[in-house]
């Protein structure tokens, strides 16, 4: 039998991407995926309708989220699988990010407004109800506006940190991501760990926290990561007893990024079920994991 076609990272439009959970659990089986992790940033809103859908399909849904946390103006993103969805501490962790997220976004806008012709109305026009506002619905108004040509042109353009108009919103520190994360049943995965030009996101000490507090693993196959940080995450895994993971972090139309284009092994999918306490995955009829 071949290795089972395994993609651990995807967003719905419930954050930033641009199909609904339900869709893209089908565009996963269309794929010919057998497992798919369903990732909106700080929320697990889109978890019951991707189940729904999941429950019609020959594949398996790991239910997740990817967690926003920083350390000063570094973004730090923890993917965290099976979590307790109902967990107290997670919950309102997630909803304090999301509510920072909007008021930041909503500053942002106002100051982008000042030099360009956006408002916070062509903002939400841009969102569906409820979902977790970040730049990429800023960047989808600048670009109903004229403004930019696309969503990547507006994250090199106006939306860069260099721009002036960029500020980070109130996330948790990693160390605390990941304890809760883990306080919640869930496995706890740093994404996408080197893809800044500036190397990886933490440092070795910083990593050693991390795993002493619960870290499962890596994600090394990640098309933003650069080479030489994979190298030196796989030599951490191998150290500190983390497994790695490879995924897509799909995001619909709203990125490049295809859904398959890297894989996770079947050992790291195993050893994410058998970690978690938090939530299980749900198994299509005809699924061949787990
Ligand atoms: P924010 O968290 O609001 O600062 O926005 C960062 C998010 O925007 C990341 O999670 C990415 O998913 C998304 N993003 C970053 N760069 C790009 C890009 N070049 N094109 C589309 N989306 C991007
Ligand atoms: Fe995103
Ligand atoms: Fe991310
Ligand atoms: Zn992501």
């Amino acid at each position: 039998m071949p290795d089972p076609f395994i993609d651990l990272h995807a967003h719905s439009s419930v954050s930033d991407g641009t199909e609904p959970p339900a869709d893209l659990v089908r565009a996963a089986a269309a794929a010919g995926l057998d497992a798919v992790a369903l990732t909106d940033h700080d929320t697990t809103a889109g978890w019951a309708d991707a189940a729904d859908a999941a429950r019609e399909l020959p594949l398996t849904l790991v239910p997740g989220l990817e967690l926003s946390t920083r350390v000063g103006y570094r973004s730090v993103h923890v993917l965290g699988y099976l979590v307790d969805p109902d967990d107290a501490a997670l919950s309102a962790e997630t909803e304090r990010i999301r509510d920072g997220r909007l008021s930041r976004a909503h500053r942002m806008v106002d100051r982008i407004g000042e030099d360009h012709p956006i408002t916070w109305r062509d903002v939400l026009a841009q969102a569906s109800p409820g979902a977790t506002i970040g730049r990429p619905h800023i960047a989808d108004a600048l670009v109903a506006r004229g403004l930019e040509p696309d969503r990547s042109a507006a994250f090199r353009g106006i939306l860069h940190p260099a721009s002036g108009y960029y500020e980070p919103h109130d996330a948790p520190t990693p160390l605390r991501g990941v304890e809760l994360i883990r306080a919640a049943g869930g496995v706890p995965v740093i994404a996408h760990p080197a893809a800044t030009s500036r190397g990886i996101v933490i440092d070795e000490a910083g990593l050693r926290e991390l795993v002493d507090a619960g870290l499962g693993g890596l994600e090394v196959d990640h098309r933003e990561n650069l080479a030489h940080g994979k190298r030196t995450l796989l030599e951490w895994a191998d150290r500190y007893g983390l497994f790695v993971t490879g995924s897509s972090d799909y995001h619909g139309t709203g990125k490049p990024n295809r859904l398959g284009e890297h894989r996770t092994s079947r050992r790291a999918f195993d050893e994410i079920v058998s970690q978690a306490t938090g939530s299980a995955p749900v198994v299509g009829p005809g699924s061949r994991l787990p």
